[in-house]
C-alpha cells in the first residue's frame, strides 16, 4: 500500500483504538483511495488525509429530562462538526441507547462522502444521544428533546449545521426540536432542521426519500446486467422509516420484501410485505415504541424467527437496511452460498470489512456500498433546506423527479469514478473515490487550516 496512506492509517488506529467503529470505516474508505494518492503527491504534502479524519468540532452536552413519573435523568447528546469545506454540516441525529462517540464519529465521516457525491453543497455532521426512545410517551420525548435542543441551538443554524433525523428521530422528533429551536431563537429558520412535518417546512416526499433512493439506485444496478426489477425477491433488515420507503416503491415496481428484521429476530413473509394494510402497519409498529418485528408475525400469521437475522433466507436482492455491523463474515458466506447476486447496502456500514471484502470478491456479486444507495434522503434534506431559503414548496412530483435524478448521478459518477481509476465496474472504491474527490479539490483551494 502507498506509504503515506498506510501512515494515516496507521495513526488513526493507533490513536483511536477506542473508537472501532471510527477506525473501521476509515480503513474502509482510505483504502479505495490508494490509485488517487499515488496519482495526487500534492495531497501528501498538503497532510490532506490527516486533516480529513480530524473532526472540524465535536462536542458533548448533557440532557437532562423528567419522566412522567416525576423522576429525572440524564442523557449524554454529541455533535460532531466533522467537514464544512462543501457546505453547511448536515446529518442526522440518533437517539439509541448505544450512542457513543465512535458511532457518532464513523457516520459524521461517511456522511463527508455521502453528502459530497450527492452533488449539492452540503458538509457533513452526525450527532445524537444515548437516549433510549423505546418505551417512551409523547410527553417524554416531547421534553427530552425540548431539552436536547436547549442544550445544541447555539451551535447549529441554516448556514452552519443542519441535522436531521436517523434511528430514533422521525418527523415528531425533529418538529419538537424545530418547535424548541424557534422559541429560543425568537426568529422563523425553518432550514435550521430537515425532516419537519409538512406544515413547518419539511419536503414531502422526505420520509420516504432514503428507501425511494435505494430503490432508484438498485434499478441503475439491474439495468446494468440487463435485468429487470419486477419479480425479485428482497430481504431487507429494520422495519423503521428506510425499510418502510423500500417496501413501498420495491411493491409500486413489482418487486417483493419478504423479510424484516428488529432486535428480537426476524419474520418471514412470502407473499411479501406489499399491501398497503402491511406497509402501513410498518408505522405503527414504529409509532408504538416497542421495537418488536415480532408483532408483524403476529398480525399477519407469518413466521418469526427469534433472536435470528434473516440473511440465510434465499432472495434475489440482499438490502441490509437496519444498523451498522449487521452482516459478519459468516452471514456474508451465507449470502454467497445462497446465489444472491445483488447485496445493496442500505444502512450506514451495515457490513463489517472482512464481510464486505470477501462479498466483493465473489465473482457472481455485485455490491453496493450505502454511502450511494441511502443518499437519497440527505440530498432530499438538501432539496427541503432550498424549499426553506427559498420559501417555496415544491409538489410530490417536483421532488420525486430531482431525487431520482440525483440517484441516477451517484450511481453514475461512482461508475465513472472507478473506470477512471482502471478498477473496472467497482461500486464500492468508486463511491469512495468520487466522494473524496469533491471535498479534496475544495480542502486543497482553501488552503491548509
Ligand atoms: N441520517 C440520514 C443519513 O444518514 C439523513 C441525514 C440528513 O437528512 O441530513 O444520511
Amino acid at each position: 500500500m502507498n506509504a503515506y496512506l498506510r501512515s494515516v492509517i496507521e495513526n488513526v488506529k493507533a490513536k483511536h483504538a477506542d473508537e472501532p467503529e471510527f477506525v473501521q470505516t476509515v480503513e474502509e474508505v482510505f483504502t479505495s483511495l490508494e490509485p488517487v494518492v499515488e496519482k495526487h503527491p500534492e495531497y501528501e504534502k498538503a497532510d490532506l488525509l490527516s486533516r480529513m479524519v480530524e473532526p472540524e468540532r465535536t462536542f458533548t452536552f448533557r440532557v437532562t429530562w423528567m419522566a412522567d413519573d416525576g423522576t429525572w435523568h440524564t442523557n449524554t447528546g454529541y455533535r460532531c462538526q466533522f467537514n464544512g469545506a462543501i457546505g453547511p454540516y448536515k446529518g442526522g441525529l440518533r437517539f439509541q441507547k448505544d450512542v457513543n462517540l465512535s458511532i457518532v464519529k464513523f457516520l459524521a465521516f461517511e456522511q463527508t462522502f455521502k453528502n459530497s457525491l450527492t452533488g449539492l453543497p452540503i458538509g457533513s455532521g452526525k450527532g445524537g444521544s444515548d437516549f433510549d426512545p423505546t418505551g417512551k410517551s409523547d410527553g417524554e420525548i416531547m421534553r427530552f428533546c425540548q431539552s436536547f435542543m436547549t442544550a445544541l441551538h447555539r451551535y447549529i443554524g441554516p448556514d452552519i449545521d443542519v441535522p436531521a433525523g436517523d434511528m430514533g428521530v422521525g418527523t415528531r422528533e425533529i418538529s419538537y426540536l424545530f418547535g424548541q429551536y424557534r422559541r429560543l431563537r425568537g426568529a422563523w429558520e425553518n432550514g435550521v432542521l430537515t425532516g419537519k412535518d409538512f406544515a413547518s417546512g419539511g419536503s414531502l416526499v422526505r420520509p420516504q426519500a432514503t428507501g425511494y433512493g435505494a430503490v432508484y439506485y438498485l434499478e441503475n444496478v439491474l439495468k446494468h446486467e440487463g435485468e429487470q426489477i419486477a419479480g425479485k425477491t428482497i430481504a431487507c433488515a429494520g422495519f423503521g422509516n428506510v425499510t418502510w420507503g423500500i417496501c413501498k416503491k420495491a411493491t409500486e415496481l413489482g418487486a417483493k420484501v419478504v423479510t424484516l428484521s428488529g432486535p428480537d429476530g426476524y419474520v418471514y413473509d412470502p407473499d411479501g410485505v406489499a399491501t398497503p394494510e402491511k406497509i402501513d402497519y410498518l408505522v405503527e409498529m414504529r409509532a408504538s415504541g416497542r421495537n418488536r418485528v415480532q408483532d408483524y408475525a403476529d398480525k399477519f400469521g407469518v413466521v418469526f424467527y427469534p433472536g435470528e437475522k434473516p440473511w440465510g433466507v434465499k432472495v434475489d436482492i440482499c438490502m441490509p437496511s437496519a444498523m451498522q455491523n449487521d452482516v459478519h463474515l459468516e452471514q456474508a458466506k451465507q449470502i454467497a452460498a445462497n446465489g444472491v447476486k445483488y447485496y445493496i447496502e442500505v444502512a450506514n456500514m451495515p457490513t463489517t470489512n472482512d464481510a464486505l471484502a470477501f462479498l466483493m470478491a465473489q465473482p457472481g456479486v455485485i455490491v453496493a456500498p450505502s454511502k450511494a444507495v441511502n443518499a437519497g434522503g440527505v440530498a432530499t434534506s438538501a432539496l427541503e433546506m432550498v424549499q426553506n431559503s427559498e420559501r417555496l414548496v415544491w409538489t410530490e412530483d417536483e421532488v420525486d423527479q430531482r431525487l431520482h435524478q440525483i440517484m441516477n448521478n451517484i450511481y453514475q459518477a461512482s461508475v465513472d469514478a472507478a473506470a477512471e481509476y482502471g478498477l473496472g465496474y467497482n461500486l464500492v472504491a468508486g463511491a469512495n473515490i468520487a466522494g473524496f474527490q469533491r471535498v479534496a479539490d475544495a480542502m486543497m483551494a482553501q488552503g491548509i487550516f
